[in-house]
Protein backbone atom coordinates (compact mmCIF):
# COMPACT_ATOMS: atom_id res chain seq x y z
CA UNK A 1 0.00 0.00 0.00
CA UNK A 2 1.21 3.60 -0.84
CA UNK A 3 1.87 5.73 2.18
CA UNK A 4 0.81 9.41 2.09
CA UNK A 5 2.94 11.60 1.03
CA UNK A 6 4.41 13.73 3.22
CA UNK A 7 4.33 16.74 2.78
CA UNK A 8 1.41 17.01 1.97
CA UNK A 9 0.59 19.78 -0.58
CA UNK A 10 -2.65 21.61 0.87
CA UNK A 11 -0.76 22.00 3.67
CA UNK A 12 2.59 22.87 2.47
CA UNK A 13 0.41 25.64 0.34
CA UNK A 14 -0.97 26.81 3.64
CA UNK A 15 2.34 27.39 5.16
CA UNK A 16 4.19 29.03 2.38
CA UNK A 17 2.74 32.71 3.07
CA UNK A 18 2.99 32.69 6.96
CA UNK A 19 6.70 33.28 8.36
CA UNK A 20 8.53 30.29 10.23
CA UNK A 21 8.20 30.34 13.74
CA UNK A 22 12.01 29.32 15.14
CA UNK A 23 12.59 27.26 17.71
CA UNK A 24 15.12 29.68 18.95
CA UNK A 25 15.64 32.97 19.05
CA UNK A 26 17.80 35.28 20.25
CA UNK A 27 17.08 38.24 22.56
CA UNK A 28 18.86 40.59 20.81
CA UNK A 29 18.49 44.77 21.35
CA UNK A 30 20.30 47.82 20.92
CA UNK A 31 22.18 47.61 24.40
CA UNK A 32 23.23 44.29 22.89
CA UNK A 33 24.44 45.77 20.19
CA UNK A 34 26.05 48.98 21.91
CA UNK A 35 27.64 46.55 24.30
CA UNK A 36 29.54 44.86 21.86
CA UNK A 37 30.29 47.74 19.77
CA UNK A 38 31.78 49.61 22.97
CA UNK A 39 34.04 46.71 23.70
CA UNK A 40 35.32 46.50 20.26
CA UNK A 41 35.99 50.81 20.11
CA UNK A 42 37.53 49.90 23.42
CA UNK A 43 40.55 47.99 22.03
CA UNK A 44 40.41 45.26 24.30
CA UNK A 45 39.01 42.31 22.69
CA UNK A 46 40.68 40.16 24.55
CA UNK A 47 40.20 39.20 28.64
CA UNK A 48 40.24 42.56 30.26
CA UNK A 49 37.95 44.22 32.80
CA UNK A 50 34.44 43.44 31.16
CA UNK A 51 35.42 39.66 31.73
CA UNK A 52 36.44 40.34 35.67
CA UNK A 53 33.14 42.88 35.84
CA UNK A 54 31.00 39.64 34.50
CA UNK A 55 32.97 37.02 36.95
CA UNK A 56 32.05 39.26 39.81
CA UNK A 57 28.43 39.86 38.24
CA UNK A 58 27.86 36.22 38.15
CA UNK A 59 28.69 35.12 41.14
CA UNK A 60 26.83 37.99 43.24
CA UNK A 61 23.76 36.53 41.59
CA UNK A 62 24.62 32.64 42.74
CA UNK A 63 25.76 34.02 45.91
CA UNK A 64 29.02 32.15 45.70
CA UNK A 65 32.54 33.34 46.37
CA UNK A 66 33.98 33.19 43.11
CA UNK A 67 33.35 33.20 39.02
CA UNK A 68 35.81 32.23 36.62
CA UNK A 69 34.96 32.82 32.93
CA UNK A 70 35.95 30.28 30.06
CA UNK A 71 35.61 29.76 26.58
CA UNK A 72 32.59 27.95 26.65
CA UNK A 73 30.33 25.25 28.74
CA UNK A 74 32.58 21.99 27.58
CA UNK A 75 35.40 24.00 28.79
CA UNK A 76 33.65 24.79 32.31
CA UNK A 77 32.76 21.27 32.91
CA UNK A 78 35.82 19.89 31.82
CA UNK A 79 37.96 22.56 34.26
CA UNK A 80 35.08 22.19 37.17
CA UNK A 81 35.54 18.56 36.90
CA UNK A 82 39.90 18.22 37.69
CA UNK A 83 39.45 21.41 39.97
CA UNK A 84 36.79 19.00 42.39
CA UNK A 85 38.61 15.75 41.99
CA UNK A 86 37.69 13.89 38.66
CA UNK A 87 40.95 12.09 37.57
CA UNK A 88 41.43 9.28 34.91
CA UNK A 89 40.24 6.06 35.55
CA UNK A 90 37.49 7.12 37.70
CA UNK A 91 33.36 7.12 36.96
CA UNK A 92 31.78 10.18 36.86
CA UNK A 93 27.79 9.87 37.66
CA UNK A 94 26.03 11.48 34.67
CA UNK A 95 22.38 11.85 33.87
CA UNK A 96 21.27 8.91 31.03
CA UNK A 97 19.09 11.75 29.84
CA UNK A 98 21.63 15.03 29.03
CA UNK A 99 23.53 17.24 26.58
CA UNK A 100 26.41 15.13 25.55
CA UNK A 101 28.97 17.71 26.12
CA UNK A 102 28.58 16.42 29.73
CA UNK A 103 30.03 12.69 29.05
CA UNK A 104 32.79 14.30 26.34
CA UNK A 105 34.07 16.20 29.15
CA UNK A 106 34.20 13.35 31.25
CA UNK A 107 35.96 11.42 28.28
CA UNK A 108 38.38 13.82 27.99
CA UNK A 109 39.73 13.68 31.35
CA UNK A 110 40.07 9.67 31.04
CA UNK A 111 37.48 9.18 33.26
CA UNK A 112 33.94 6.66 32.51
CA UNK A 113 30.72 8.74 32.17
CA UNK A 114 28.35 6.27 33.79
CA UNK A 115 24.71 6.93 33.11
CA UNK A 116 21.66 7.47 36.05
CA UNK A 117 18.42 7.31 35.45
CA UNK A 118 16.49 10.48 35.54
CA UNK A 119 12.70 10.87 36.83
CA UNK A 120 9.84 11.24 34.68
CA UNK A 121 8.26 13.99 36.92
CA UNK A 122 11.18 16.80 35.53
CA UNK A 123 13.46 14.66 33.50
CA UNK A 124 16.53 15.62 36.14
CA UNK A 125 18.94 12.89 37.52
CA UNK A 126 17.25 10.28 39.89
CA UNK A 127 19.39 10.46 43.06
CA UNK A 128 17.91 7.03 44.27
CA UNK A 129 19.24 5.30 41.18
CA UNK A 130 22.48 7.71 41.66
CA UNK A 131 22.90 5.96 45.47
CA UNK A 132 22.80 2.74 43.49
CA UNK A 133 25.24 3.77 40.45
CA UNK A 134 27.52 5.04 43.13
CA UNK A 135 31.13 3.15 44.21
CA UNK A 136 33.87 3.41 44.99
CA UNK A 137 35.33 4.84 41.78
CA UNK A 138 32.62 7.27 41.68
CA UNK A 139 35.07 11.03 41.97
CA UNK A 140 32.13 13.43 41.00
CA UNK A 141 28.19 13.45 40.07
CA UNK A 142 27.52 15.98 37.40
CA UNK A 143 23.50 17.32 37.71
CA UNK A 144 21.51 19.09 35.20
CA UNK A 145 18.75 21.58 35.96
CA UNK A 146 17.09 20.29 33.07
CA UNK A 147 14.93 22.46 30.62
CA UNK A 148 14.59 24.86 34.00
CA UNK A 149 13.23 22.10 37.03
CA UNK A 150 15.40 22.51 39.21
CA UNK A 151 17.43 19.01 40.18
CA UNK A 152 17.66 17.44 43.99
CA UNK A 153 21.39 18.84 44.40
CA UNK A 154 21.09 18.31 48.10
CA UNK A 155 19.98 14.57 47.78
CA UNK A 156 22.80 14.12 45.78
CA UNK A 157 25.43 16.08 48.21
CA UNK A 158 24.36 13.66 50.82
CA UNK A 159 26.27 11.04 48.70
CA UNK A 160 29.26 12.69 49.99
CA UNK A 161 30.61 12.68 46.65
CA UNK A 162 31.76 16.64 44.87
CA UNK A 163 28.37 17.74 42.87
CA UNK A 164 28.59 19.68 39.82
CA UNK A 165 25.78 21.70 38.99
CA UNK A 166 24.84 22.34 35.47
CA UNK A 167 23.55 25.60 35.68
CA UNK A 168 23.10 25.98 31.49
CA UNK A 169 18.84 25.71 31.70
CA UNK A 170 18.42 27.36 34.77
CA UNK A 171 20.49 29.73 37.06
CA UNK A 172 20.62 32.31 39.66
CA UNK A 173 16.60 31.25 40.54
CA UNK A 174 16.21 31.82 44.52
CA UNK A 175 14.51 28.45 46.01
CA UNK A 176 14.45 27.35 49.87
CA UNK A 177 17.29 24.93 49.38
CA UNK A 178 19.39 27.96 48.20
CA UNK A 179 20.37 29.74 44.85
CA UNK A 180 20.73 27.57 41.47
CA UNK A 181 23.99 27.90 40.71
CA UNK A 182 25.00 28.23 44.51
CA UNK A 183 24.62 24.81 45.91
CA UNK A 184 27.07 22.17 44.47
CA UNK A 185 30.83 22.47 45.15
CA UNK A 186 31.06 23.96 41.62
CA UNK A 187 28.27 25.04 38.85
CA UNK A 188 29.08 25.53 35.23
CA UNK A 189 26.89 27.99 33.06
CA UNK A 190 27.31 27.83 29.26
CA UNK A 191 26.51 31.05 27.50
CA UNK A 192 26.14 29.79 23.92
CA UNK A 193 24.23 32.21 21.50
CA UNK A 194 20.98 30.19 22.25
CA UNK A 195 21.06 29.91 25.97
CA UNK A 196 18.95 31.56 28.81
CA UNK A 197 21.90 34.40 29.01
CA UNK A 198 23.94 34.36 25.74
CA UNK A 199 27.24 35.88 24.90
CA UNK A 200 27.88 34.22 21.39
CA UNK A 201 30.03 31.28 23.16
CA UNK A 202 31.04 31.43 26.67
CA UNK A 203 31.14 29.31 30.30
CA UNK A 204 31.78 30.27 33.61
CA UNK A 205 32.69 28.11 37.13
CA UNK A 206 30.94 29.26 39.89
CA UNK A 207 32.54 28.23 43.46
CA UNK A 208 32.53 29.09 46.98
CA UNK A 209 35.67 26.91 47.21
CA UNK A 210 38.98 29.16 46.62
CA UNK A 211 40.86 26.66 45.62
CA UNK A 212 38.52 25.00 42.84
CA UNK A 213 38.29 28.70 41.33
CA UNK A 214 42.55 28.96 41.43
CA UNK A 215 42.48 25.60 39.42
CA UNK A 216 40.23 26.60 36.71
CA UNK A 217 41.63 30.26 36.62
CA UNK A 218 45.30 28.53 36.58
CA UNK A 219 44.72 26.00 33.85
CA UNK A 220 42.33 28.53 31.52
CA UNK A 221 45.57 30.15 30.81
CA UNK A 222 49.12 29.49 29.34
CA UNK A 223 50.55 32.94 29.38
CA UNK A 224 53.94 32.73 31.68
CA UNK A 225 53.41 30.06 32.55
CA UNK A 226 55.59 26.45 31.95
CA UNK A 227 54.38 23.82 29.39
CA UNK A 228 51.56 21.40 30.65
CA UNK A 229 49.52 18.77 29.18
CA UNK A 230 46.57 19.82 31.41
CA UNK A 231 47.27 23.40 30.69
CA UNK A 232 44.74 24.95 27.55
CA UNK A 233 43.54 28.25 25.92
CA UNK A 234 40.27 28.75 27.46
CA UNK A 235 39.45 32.36 27.90
CA UNK A 236 36.76 34.25 27.50
CA UNK A 237 37.00 37.53 24.98
CA UNK A 238 36.06 40.88 26.79
CA UNK A 239 33.28 41.37 23.73
CA UNK A 240 31.75 38.03 24.71
CA UNK A 241 31.79 39.06 28.34
CA UNK A 242 29.91 42.95 26.88
CA UNK A 243 27.28 40.72 25.86
CA UNK A 244 27.06 38.71 28.62
CA UNK A 245 26.84 41.65 31.45
CA UNK A 246 24.31 43.30 29.03
CA UNK A 247 22.16 39.84 29.04
CA UNK A 248 22.34 39.32 33.15
CA UNK A 249 20.93 42.41 33.67
CA UNK A 250 17.86 41.58 31.49
CA UNK A 251 18.17 38.02 33.10
CA UNK A 252 14.40 39.14 34.82
CA UNK A 253 12.76 40.41 32.57
CA UNK A 254 13.59 37.51 30.47
CA UNK A 255 12.48 35.20 32.62
CA UNK A 256 9.35 36.74 33.40
CA UNK A 257 8.66 36.73 29.64
CA UNK A 258 9.50 32.99 29.28
CA UNK A 259 7.11 32.42 32.00
CA UNK A 260 4.50 34.15 30.15
CA UNK A 261 4.68 32.12 27.29
CA UNK A 262 5.10 28.91 29.18
CA UNK A 263 1.61 30.16 31.05
CA UNK A 264 0.01 30.47 27.31
CA UNK A 265 1.01 27.03 26.37
CA UNK A 266 0.12 25.36 30.06
CA UNK A 267 -3.93 26.76 28.86
CA UNK A 268 -3.89 26.71 25.41
CA UNK A 269 -2.16 22.90 25.12
CA UNK A 270 -5.22 21.33 27.62
CA UNK A 271 -6.92 20.27 24.87
CA UNK A 272 -4.08 17.70 24.09
CA UNK A 273 -3.20 17.17 27.51
CA UNK A 274 -6.94 16.09 28.51
CA UNK A 275 -7.33 13.97 25.47
CA UNK A 276 -4.34 12.34 26.62
CA UNK A 277 -1.64 12.52 23.43
CA UNK A 278 0.73 14.71 25.67
CA UNK A 279 2.01 15.25 29.13
CA UNK A 280 3.08 19.21 30.44
CA UNK A 281 5.93 19.73 31.66
CA UNK A 282 6.11 20.27 35.64
CA UNK A 283 4.30 23.46 37.20
CA UNK A 284 6.01 26.83 36.71
CA UNK A 285 5.99 27.84 40.09
CA UNK A 286 10.06 27.10 41.17
CA UNK A 287 11.61 27.19 38.15
CA UNK A 288 13.21 28.84 34.87
CA UNK A 289 11.21 28.03 31.87
CA UNK A 290 14.34 27.53 29.48
CA UNK A 291 12.24 25.03 27.39
CA UNK A 292 8.91 24.12 27.44
CA UNK A 293 8.68 20.03 26.68
CA UNK A 294 5.67 18.08 25.88
CA UNK A 295 5.85 14.45 26.55
CA UNK A 296 4.03 12.60 23.55
CA UNK A 297 2.22 9.89 24.43
CA UNK A 298 0.89 7.65 21.37
CA UNK A 299 3.51 9.72 18.38
CA UNK A 300 7.34 9.66 17.93
CA UNK A 301 8.98 12.96 18.52
CA UNK A 302 11.06 12.59 15.50
CA UNK A 303 8.12 12.79 12.83
CA UNK A 304 6.05 14.83 15.05
CA UNK A 305 9.34 17.20 14.44
CA UNK A 306 8.98 16.56 10.20
CA UNK A 307 5.30 17.15 10.26
CA UNK A 308 5.73 20.32 12.50
CA UNK A 309 8.48 21.32 10.14
CA UNK A 310 5.81 21.36 6.83
CA UNK A 311 3.67 23.74 8.85
CA UNK A 312 6.24 26.37 9.10
CA UNK A 313 7.13 25.61 12.75
CA UNK A 314 10.38 24.45 14.15
CA UNK A 315 10.41 22.14 16.83
CA UNK A 316 12.86 19.97 18.27
CA UNK A 317 14.16 16.91 20.27
CA UNK A 318 15.84 18.83 22.75
CA UNK A 319 18.82 16.25 23.84
CA UNK A 320 20.46 13.82 21.77
CA UNK A 321 21.90 10.49 22.98
CA UNK A 322 25.22 10.23 24.26
CA UNK A 323 25.79 6.35 24.99
CA UNK A 324 25.42 4.22 22.35
CA UNK A 325 24.16 1.61 24.94
CA UNK A 326 20.83 0.90 25.54
CA UNK A 327 21.27 1.61 29.19
CA UNK A 328 18.48 -1.16 30.96
CA UNK A 329 18.16 0.57 33.98
CA UNK A 330 17.43 3.90 32.62
CA UNK A 331 13.64 3.02 30.71
CA UNK A 332 12.64 6.80 31.39
CA UNK A 333 15.76 8.88 29.54
CA UNK A 334 15.23 6.09 26.51
CA UNK A 335 11.72 7.02 26.50
CA UNK A 336 12.78 10.74 26.60
CA UNK A 337 14.82 10.56 23.40
CA UNK A 338 12.08 9.15 21.61
CA UNK A 339 9.39 11.27 23.20
CA UNK A 340 10.39 14.68 24.47
CA UNK A 341 9.10 17.38 22.24
CA UNK A 342 10.45 21.08 22.71
CA UNK A 343 8.21 23.67 21.10
CA UNK A 344 9.76 26.94 20.64
CA UNK A 345 9.98 28.85 23.35
CA UNK A 346 11.86 32.32 23.94
CA UNK A 347 11.30 36.04 25.12
CA UNK A 348 10.57 37.23 21.78
CA UNK A 349 7.83 34.61 21.16
CA UNK A 350 4.31 36.02 20.12
CA UNK A 351 0.91 35.11 21.44
CA UNK A 352 0.05 35.06 17.67
CA UNK A 353 3.32 32.89 17.03
CA UNK A 354 2.09 30.26 19.85
CA UNK A 355 -1.42 29.99 18.50
CA UNK A 356 0.58 28.61 15.11
CA UNK A 357 2.52 26.21 17.36
CA UNK A 358 -0.46 24.56 19.20
CA UNK A 359 -2.55 24.55 15.74
CA UNK A 360 0.17 22.86 14.12
CA UNK A 361 0.89 20.45 17.15
CA UNK A 362 -2.87 20.17 17.27
CA UNK A 363 -3.51 18.71 13.30
CA UNK A 364 -0.29 16.57 13.81
CA UNK A 365 -1.36 15.04 16.97
CA UNK A 366 -4.80 14.44 15.42
CA UNK A 367 -3.17 12.31 12.42
CA UNK A 368 -2.58 8.49 13.23
CA UNK A 369 1.06 7.34 14.54
CA UNK A 370 3.13 6.45 11.68
CA UNK A 371 5.34 3.37 12.32
CA UNK A 372 9.18 4.08 13.30
C1 LIG B 1 24.88 23.77 26.00
C2 LIG B 1 25.11 22.92 27.18
C3 LIG B 1 26.39 22.48 27.52
C4 LIG B 1 27.60 22.74 26.65
O1 LIG B 1 27.94 24.08 26.56
P1 LIG B 1 28.79 24.63 25.30
O2 LIG B 1 28.94 26.09 25.61
O3 LIG B 1 27.98 24.40 24.08
O4 LIG B 1 30.08 23.92 25.26
C5 LIG B 1 26.53 21.73 28.67
N1 LIG B 1 25.48 21.41 29.44
C6 LIG B 1 24.23 21.81 29.14
C7 LIG B 1 23.10 21.44 30.05
C8 LIG B 1 24.00 22.57 28.01
O5 LIG B 1 22.75 22.96 27.72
Amino acid sequence: MMRTQSPPEAMRAKAAPAEIVPHNRLTLGPQEAAAASAAVASGQWAAGPRVAELEQALAARARVAHGVAVANGSAALLLAMRAVGVTRGTDVLVPAYSCPAIANAVLALGARPVPVGVRPSDWNIDPRDAVRRRTSRTSAIVAVHTFGAPAAINDLRSLGVPVVEDCSHAFGLDLEQGTLGGLGDAAVLSLYATKLLAAGEGGVVLTDRAEVAESVREARDYRDRPAGAERCNAMMTDIEAALGLVQLARLDDMLACRECAAARYDEWLVPLAEAGVLRLPPLGEHRVWYRYVVELTSHEADRVVEAMNVCGVRCAQPVSPWSRREEPHCPHARRALRRLLSLPLYPTLRADEQRRVVTALEETLSTEPMDA
